[in-house]
């Protein structure tokens, strides 16, 4: 980290693509069943073309070339096999990946491999069915876990877990979760649990910070750091003789702001700096709809590449103190 008053600007080659802000399940600590939500009017969504000349002519030629697709739940966008294919048919698309709930990806993780995605993280935040189904609002563990072993059979790989532990809920299970990257080659990652999406929840039942996990699963089965390290913020570390690793994404405990190389257009065409932080966003839809040239466009999104990591470093929440409640929800922003 540049601690000298010298802001120094990351590499940020990174864009993580909202392409919905629905969703099949109702995660507690995301989009919480019975809370409302501003859904985004469909002709406030990008379109797929306007996504594509997004790219091509405005991130790509600053120097985006690793996508996410995310949401909301991305396999409910209409098209999205679609979607996938013309974004890998870009020459410059160096890397494509999904983060998904995985419902719907029993039936789709073959079309979606063939038409070019070769990354995926799938959130799985309990192997116990009842336990499952209280934290996604959804019983829906079996076709979940139908959908990981899909992916697994056509070949996604890395495939990463990604958890969020909560204290209460979820915590007897951090053992077995990581156990599940020791005979195979699945990534799995600990995300600390943020006061996005239901605040209640989180003064309710608090967050696990990733050193105390790791402390729990070094205990039970030993933990190296892993020298396969990420582009990301995720610490990586593995069981001794484990075929996958273990992530860590530490957001609440560990400011990363130094290696993030990311941003994050919303399905409605929000360009947003930095997660934990909602001021410097920009709003390239409606630039785009209203006919300002790439040029223009690119000009903006240079700016707001620049404000960045003064954005990340002024007014970062770290979860002490005086908490910080967002206005959207990590479904909205694209998590
Ligand atoms: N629906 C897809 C899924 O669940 O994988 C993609 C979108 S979801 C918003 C992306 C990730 O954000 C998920 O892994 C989820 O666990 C995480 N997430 C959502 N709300 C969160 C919160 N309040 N704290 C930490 N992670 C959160
Ligand atoms: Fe849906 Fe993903 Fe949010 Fe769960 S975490 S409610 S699956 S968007």
């Amino acid at each position: 980290m540049n601690t000298s008053g010298n802001i120094s600007r990351n590499t940020v080659d990174y864009l993580r693509i909202s392409l919905i802000d629905r969703c099949n399940f109702r995660c507690q600590y995301c989009m919480p069943e019975g809370a409302e939500f501003d859904y985004i009017q469909s002709q406030e969504m990008l379109t797929n073309s306007e996504l594509i000349s997004l790219l091509r002519e405005v991130f790509i030629p600053l120097g985006f070339h690793k996508f996410r697709l995310t949401g909301g739940e991305p396999l409910l966008r209409r098209g999205i096999v679609d979607l996938v294919r013309e974004i890998a048919a870009l020459p410059e698309t160096e890397d494509l990946a999904m983060t998904t709930n995985a419902y719907l990806l029993s039936d789709m993780a073959r079309s979606l491999y063939d038409a070019g995605l070769r990354r995926i993280n799938i959130s799985l935040d309990s192997l116990d069915r009842d336990v499952f189904r209280q934290i996604t609002g959804r019983d829906r563990w079996e076709r979940v876990w139908q959908g990981i072993q899909a992916a697994h059979t056509v070949g996604f790989d890395p495939l990463k877990l990604n958890v969020v532990v909560i204290p209460g809920v979820n915590d007897r299970e951090i053992l077995d979760l990581a156990a599940l990257s020791i005979d195979r080659a699945w990534h799995v990652r600990f995300i600390e649990f943020m006061p996005i999406g239901n605040t209640d929840l989180f003064e309710h039942k608090g967050w696990v910070d990733s050193a105390t996990l790791r402390q729990l699963i070094s205990d039970r089965y030993g933990l190296i750091e892993s020298n396969c390290r990420g582009n990301g913020p995720a610490d990586i570390f593995q069981i001794p003789g484990a075929k996958g690793t273990l992530g860590f994404i530490s957001q609440m405990s560990e400011c990363f702001c130094d290696r993030c190389n990311r941003v994050r257009l919303s399905a409605d065409g929000w360009l947003r700096p930095c997660l934990l932080n909602e001021s410097g966003q920009i709003d390239l839809k409606t630039s785009l709809r209203k006919g300002d040239g790439y040029e223009i466009l690119r000009g903006k999104v240079e700016e707001l590449l620049f404000l960045k990591t003064e954005i990340n470093f002024k007014d970062r929440d770290r979860g002490t103190g005086e908490q910080k409640t967002y206005h959207r929800t990590m479904s909205q922003i694209g998590g």
